[in-house]
């Protein structure tokens, strides 16, 4: 009975989405999937962090997304969110969710879930605020001065934006699935959240496939063709490594993360 209103939900969610822009058709058809394990599953307070994620997410997006267009020859993909990254985002909540029902360990999938829930909700929140500081970000490796939208690259205020967006999820959790230890909970998952969120960036520092526009002299994501149209060619990375990649791994981040800091601090 839970499964079929979550599935519900989630086709009504996703449709809303998709009818207000945040989701292209194929991200729709994948948050009907992952959301229909994780509301139909994980039940309501699994339902209310992938909420707070794809709402305040979305919001950011929308609230920006003028001031961003700038930089959309950068990012590999624009404010419409597709299947690779609904699947980056909430794939492992769907895992998790499953797992819960298989083999229910509430304590330890919970914190999981919150963690990857609370670092891509800080990536995104990161990404989403920090390109609209006024100071170049500067490259989280090796502290050079960067592009705005480069990967890899790190601001103050996007670092603060992580904390935020991470914070967020932290009270969701706290509030909605209380425990006595709430304080160390809302702590160990600010903490993995932004984390979760920095490793995000190395990798895109680091491994993330960055390819280069011969006519714009530009540093970008995209791949095969530049917006300009222009052909790019690879200039550093794995080619396999996407942006879809380095999400899902920072998802997986935070939810080691935040098991892993439980389990010293006794609380698992
Ligand atoms: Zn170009």
């Amino acid at each position: 009975m839970q499964f079929i209103i979550g599935f519900l939900a989630a086709i009504i969610i996703a449709a809303l989405a998709w009818r207000a822009g945040a989701l292209s058709r194929s991200g729709a058809l994948a948050a009907v999937f992952t959301g229909s394990f994780i509301f139909g599953l994980g039940g309501l307070p699994w339902a209310i962090l992938l909420l707070t994620f794809f709402i305040s997410s979305s919001a950011l997006s929308r609230a920006f997304g003028k001031r961003k267009a700038g930089l959309a020859e950068k990012f590999s993909k624009g404010n419409q969110r597709d299947w690779g990254q609904v699947m980056a985002n909430g794939g492992l909540g769907a895992l998790l969710a499953l797992a819960y029902t298989i083999q229910p360990q509430p304590e330890w999938m919970w914190l999981a879930f919150a963690g990857a829930m609370a670092a891509v909700n800080g990536d995104t929140w990161s990404t989403e605020i920090g390109v609209l500081s006024p100071i170049s970000p500067r490259m989280i490796t090796s502290g050079k001065k960067v592009e705005r939208g480069t990967s890899g690259g790190i601001t103050f205020t996007g670092t603060m934006a992580a904390v935020g967006g991470a914070a967020l999820i932290g009270i969701a959790a706290v509030v909605f699935s209380p425990t006595p230890d709430w304080f160390s909970q809302l702590v160990i998952i600010i903490l993995a959240g932004l984390l979760g969120s920095l490793f995000d960036s190395v990798l895109g520092a680091t491994i993330q496939a960055i390819y280069w526009c011969p006519t714009c002299n530009k540093e970008t994501e995209r791949h095969p063709l530049h917006l300009c149209g222009t052909q790019t060619s690879q200039l550093r990375g794995w080619s396999w490594v996407n942006n879809d990649v380095v999400n899902f791994a920072c998802s997986v981040m935070g939810a080691i993360l935040a098991v892993g800091f439980a389990y010293l601090y006794h609380l698992l």
